[in-house]
């Protein structure tokens, strides 16, 4: 992998998201859902679909239909989920792409048999239930009626049902998780005693998947798992999980500050004695967060970052590395030498979740890849 002519670029580690895929596989013994929402959570859609129906995976998921046209156009022929909202005017497509669409109300199941029949075919669907994530669906309660009306529509291919967790990532929530797994088993049992059970149920979501072993059903659904990373600090991912996203830029002015100069925007910080000041060339158009005190690591050293990111470049103190030079490797998410900053360190910093911090990783990096 050479990057010696790449500004800022992130690395993204497919033999890791393989690895987690087939942990996860060895874990459930199910079928994996891998979701690839949002660029592949920063990971980027096209390659980690690719190497996850490599590893395995029996379906990918994706937020909209914009992204599973994206893996069409890509190459990519595995199965294919659409979590969120379609409109009607998609179905054509979707049919022709064949692509799976979430119906989560009996209005919108309506339109895509209306779509469905002038296309000529049916639309494959998953009917989404609530069993109290209070989002998309039709509530456990009115399942069996909402199921017996979708196997009503002969524009439908109703292939699965499933559902989502509100709180599977929390201590205090393992109560509340197991309500909704009853309330979807309550409802399971009805469908399977009136012979109305969709084909492929699922429920789980990182979390779920790894600390609920009772929903994982015919299928679970993986998201931060799959990248490595923790659904939430009391939810870590197995110790053989590995992570595969690193944020890197370089350093491109090295230069002596005198005492009680300014750097940057609005001075928020200023040189106490002579200073040796690095300029990399990341900053939060690129996915770093225009907050004080980040860090970042050079020759495997941490350093603070001074001030505010600036748009395009930060500003680091190289006191602690008298050799630095330019053209060095500066690591802002990963692993360099001893020390490393993870996402959830990043989230901390920032006030948000290894979630919010790998979506952040801007369209303008570059991501680079290696197996
Ligand atoms: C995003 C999403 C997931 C993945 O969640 P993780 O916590 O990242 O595993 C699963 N299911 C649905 C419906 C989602 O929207």
């Amino acid at each position: 992998m050479n990057t010696s002519k790449q500004v800022a670029w992130l690395e993204i580690d497919l033999g890791a998201i393989k690895n987690n895929l087939h942990q996860m596989q060895s874990i459930t013994g199910k079928p994996i859902l891998a979701v690839v929402k949002a660029n592949a959570y920063g990971h980027g859609l096209v390659p980690v679909a690719r190497a996850v129906f490599e590893a395995g995976a029996a379906w990918c998921g994706v937020a909209r239909m914009d992204e599973a046209l994206a893996l069409r156009a890509g190459g990519v022929d595995g199965s294919i989920l659409v979590l969120g909202y379609t409109p009607q005017e998609d179905v054509a497509q979707a049919i022709a792409q064949n692509i799976t669409l979430n119906v989560y109300d009996p209005e919108i199941a309506q339109s895509y048999h209306q779509a469905a029949l002038q296309a000529g075919r049916k639309i494959k669907v998953h009917a989404k239930i609530d069993t109290g994530m209070g989002r998309l669906g039709v509530f456990a309660e009115d399942g069996v009626e909402y199921i017996r009306f979708l196997r009503s529509l002969s524009g439908l291919e109703l292939e699965g049902m499933f559902t989502h967790f509100s709180r599977a990532d929390e201590q205090v929530g393992v109560s509340e998780t197991e309500r909704q797994i009853a309330r979807f088993n309550t409802l399971l049992d009805s469908l399977e005693s009136s012979g109305l059970r969709p084909p492929l149920v699922h429920a789980a979501n990182s979390a779920g998947l790894l600390y609920f072993p009772t929903a994982r059903f015919d299928m679970v659904r993986a998201g931060i798992a799959l990248y490595g990373l923790n659904p939430s600090s009391e939810t870590p991912v197995p110790a053989n999980f590995r992570t595969a996203l690193s944020l890197k830029a370089r350093l491109h002015s090295v230069k002596i500050l005198p005492a009680h100069h300014g750097v940057g925007y609005n001075h928020r910080y200023i040189t106490s004695g002579e200073e040796r000041i690095g300029v990399f060339s990341a900053g939060y158009a690129d996915g770093i967060r225009r907050k004080v005190g980040n860090v970042a690591l050079v020759r495997g050293k941490r350093v603070p970052i001074l001030g505010t990111p600036c748009m395009d470049q930060c500003m680091i103190n190289l006191d602690s590395v008298p050799d630095a030079q330019f053209g060095d490797e500066v690591v802002l998410l990963g692993v360099q030498g001893e020390e490393q900053i993870t996402a959830d360190d990043l989230a901390a910093a920032w006030g948000t979740t290894n979630y919010e911090v790998v979506c952040g990783m801007a369209n303008r990096v570059p991501r680079i890849y290696r197996e």
